[in-house]
């Protein structure tokens, strides 16, 4: 099976054995060292000469079996949140593991030669669409649609966030290359909002007061969900409850196509930050049904990960590791100011001058990069279509530092953000701060 997670870094172990017809019968582990931070690993059982002989396949861990498979499979994989049907989902522990082979039946000699892959956890990129529907609510897409579809797309994880239910939380069916995140969004009257990372944040949905609300996000918050406004200046849905009565941690900057609507929420998230407040932008199409405009990964939150699981991506995006762009294709942006990253806080001295922001930028079809601080917009290239390093010297008196790349949507026929990074934030220390 061609599994995407397994990248260019992964250890890749060959063990051998030559087992004769006298041990016919006898369980055989053949021992394997797993280092710490190991994410995923796969074997596989080639037995060279099949003929006559039965090789049965199992996967033992430090503390104890992980699984077996008989005859039935020559190729598995174990993972914290997957693994293959008959082998336990757990945390990969480091330590002593074995694969376990059963001679079932032998004639003369049997080769087998096993080969073991483990996949390091390291930051990566992946990407997916933190907004999207089924029939679960009002989509006419079943679940195994919704992940057809969104496979389709070249999306590796999303976000299941169906109105007011958490049925969908309990129905979907994990799979081998697409990480299913649990979510809702809270669908109130007056205002929506998406809650991720768990399958029932809160008892009930039916908010008719403010402090309805405000005890709903204390539930969620309480039950570990990472809680985002959703499109809080939409024409016809947007957070009636009043912004400012709110804290919130995340905010849906970009929903569906880019609108007019998008940009009202960029505004307010520049002036939110500007304020000193720790906003994380996120994105995601709000797919329902076939149309024409909503596309799967329209927009796509790229999410920089050391894993592949629910719980490495929402990890990633509780530290701000998060960029959003307008298709699955791109473009990406990083930024990086004296080792640090986006959503990471940079303490300065005040008496440092200037400040290196070494910007990446990947797969932009051209037009306008816009760098952003507390100031507003600090300055503003035009950029070729490509690839860019780049790197600029910024005053460290700002408290935070953001890109945004404009170019033309051709299917929009308009000039909109093709890619919104997160901020690093900058923080003054020195004998006279202020905090
Ligand atoms: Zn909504
Ligand atoms: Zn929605």
């Amino acid at each position: 099976m061609n599994k995407p997670i397994l990248t260019s870094d992964k250890i890749t172990l060959t063990l051998k054995e030559s087992i004769s017809e006298e041990r016919q019968g006898e369980y055989i582990t053949l021992h394997f060292d797993v280092p710490e931070a190991i994410e995923e690993i796969n074997v596989r059982l080639i037995v060279k000469n099949e003929k006559g002989n039965t090789i049965d396949l199992g996967l033992e861990g430090p503390s104890g079996m992980k699984g077996w498979s008989g005859g039935a499979r020559r190729s598995i994989f174990v993972r914290e949140d997957r693994a293959t049907p008959g082998y336990l989902i757990e945390e990969i522990d480091p330590g002593k593991w074995g694969v376990v082979l059963n001679a079932y039946k032998v004639k003369g000699v049997c080769n087998v030669e096993v080969k073991v892959d483990m996949q390091p956890e390291a930051p990566r990129w992946i990407k997916g669409d933190l907004h999207m529907h089924s029939n679960h609510s009002d989509s006419p897409y079943s679940l195994s649609e919704v992940i057809v579809n969104a496979k389709e797309a070249g999306l590796e994880y999303i976000a299941l966030t169906d109105h007011n239910t958490f049925s969908q939380n309990e129905a979907f069916e994990p799979q081998e290359d697409l990480v299913i995140i649990p979510a809702v969004e809270l669908t109130t009257n007056r205002g929506h909002s998406n809650f991720y990372g768990v399958k029932k944040p809160f008892n009930d949905f039916r908010c008719q007061s403010m402090a309805d609300v405000k005890h709903v996000i204390a539930e969620g918050e309480a039950n570990g969900a990472l809680i985002s406004v959703n499109h809080p200046h939409c024409d016809h849905c947007w957070w009636e409850w009043g912004l400012e009565e709110f804290e919130f941690d995340y905010v849906e900057v970009w929903n569906g196509p880019w609108r007019e609507r998008n940009l009202r929420t960029l505004h307010w998230w520049q002036s939110q930050l500007g304020l000193g407040k720790r906003m994380i932008a996120l994105g995601g199409s709000d797919k329902h049904g076939p149309d024409e405009w909503i596309k799967y990964g329209g927009p796509t939150t790229f999410i920089k990960a050391s894993k592949h699981s629910p719980e490495g991506i929402l990890g990633a995006i509780k530290e701000g590791r998060a960029c959003i762009a307008s298709s699955p294709e791109g473009p990406l942006i990083d930024l990086e100011i004296n080792g640090h990253r986006m959503g990471e806080t940079l303490l300065v001295s005040e008496e440092s001058s200037y400040l290196d922001l070494h910007v990446t930028i990947e797969s932009f079809n051209g037009g306008r990069m816009k760098v952003y601080s507390s100031d507003g917009l600090s300055f503003e290239r035009t950029l070729n279509q490509g690839n860019h390093r780049l790197t600029f010297q910024v005053k460290p008196s700002n408290s935070f530092y953001r890109i945004e790349l404009w170019g033309e949507d051709k299917q929009l026929q308009d000039f909109t953000p093709q890619a919104i990074s997160n901020p690093i934030f900058l923080k003054t220390t020195g004998a006279d701060s202020n905090g």
